[in-house]
């Protein structure tokens, strides 16, 4: 009788854990967002959180691991157990840092289990409000007589506010002082404060105050102009020949995920990309969820690569490097 139950009980231990393991997540998925809590990547993140819940049948939570570079978060999510149960969201910099640092503590590449693309945004340069410059015409003039005194604030080398306010300095040929923080969600409160002079961040955070009035804006970085800020020109267009910039996002876990956890993250990606709810936010901070198509691991190990072959040249000929 008691050989019996003891067995019976071992049966249904072996069969609760294969349950658990065919229904996961059976718990919150945490979503590891390298910079600073209210800024673009933040925002993408939950917003992306909201719309992979759905599928998933889990909740995702997102835990800021801010640094300048944003270069922690990776690192945190390489040495995460690879059980589905963390994942990393990031941007262009996954792309960058390669070329920027020498001393990077993991191989963007290499290290992770790539789960697919998420969407892109435009950026803009914005100025605090008293900047004295009412048009970009002016916003050059001042900048060439001024360089000893402008500064410009980014999110760490590697950041994309950091390539954009780099691609601009070298395209106009003017470097200015640059102050680094560890998100432009701080940055930006600067430069709405006027203790900073300028800024090159996402629609994502800057559309509400450039609509608001709270600071100025000098062009978008897109090829087109963003329905968002229809009034404000691309740097294309005011002479600045090719200058554009789109920050795209992706998914990535730590190598080694069991392949049924893997395939449930890439449908979940899959479905939140379609899904209404999510198109609307993130066409109203200015960007564009990705085409289904580039929602997979293979679109994004393609597209990364040639995105790390391409900046690669650019970053060494403007010749900047982080330790
Ligand atoms: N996207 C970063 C943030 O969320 C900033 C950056 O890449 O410039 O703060």
């Amino acid at each position: 009788m008691f050989r019996q139950l003891a067995l019976s009980s071992l049966v249904a231990v072996a069969a609760l854990s294969g349950a658990a393991l065919a229904q996961y997540p059976n718990r919150p998925v945490t979503m590891v967002v390298p910079y600073a809590a209210g800024g673009p990547t933040d925002t993408v993140a939950r917003v992306m959180g909201v719309a992979m819940s759905k599928p998933l049948g889990q909740t995702l939570i997102v835990e800021n691991k801010p640094s300048a570079g944003g270069i922690l978060g990776p690192e945190q999510v390489k040495n995460a157990k690879p059980d589905g149960y963390t994942i990393l969201i990031h941007h262009i910099g996954m792309a960058t840092t390669p070329a920027l640092y020498r001393q990077l503590r993991y191989k963007p590449m290499e290290d992770f289990e790539p789960i697919g693309l998420i969407n892109d945004v435009p950026m803009t340069i914005i100025a605090r409000q008293n900047f004295p410059a009412k048009d970009f015409k002016e916003f050059l003039a001042y900048i060439k007589a001024n360089k000893d005194k402008v500064t410009y604030a980014n999110a760490g080398i590697g950041a994309a506010s950091h390539l954009c306010g780099m691609l601009f300095m070298s395209a106009i040929q003017t470097d200015v002082l640059t102050v680094p923080y560890k998100g432009t969600a701080p940055a930006l409160k600067d430069v709405v404060g006027g203790h900073i002079d300028l800024l090159c961040d996402q629609t994502t955070v800057t559309t509400p105050q450039v609509k608001a009035g709270m600071v100025k804006v000098y062009g978008v970085t897109s090829k087109e102009r963003v329905s968002l800020l229809p009034e404000v020109p691309t740097f294309d267009e005011q002479g600045l020949a090719n200058f554009e910039i789109l920050v795209w996002f992706a998914l990535w876990a730590p190598k080694g995920l069991p392949k049924p956890v893997f395939d449930k993250l890439v449908t979940g990606l899959q479905s939140a990309v379609v899904d209404p709810a999510f198109k609307a936010k993130v066409n109203d901070f200015g960007g564009e969820p990705v085409p289904v198509a580039k929602a997979n691991p293979e679109a994004l190990r393609s597209f990364f690569q040639a995105e790390i072959d391409k900046w690669r040249p650019i970053i060494q000929k403007a010749g900047v490097y982080a330790d």
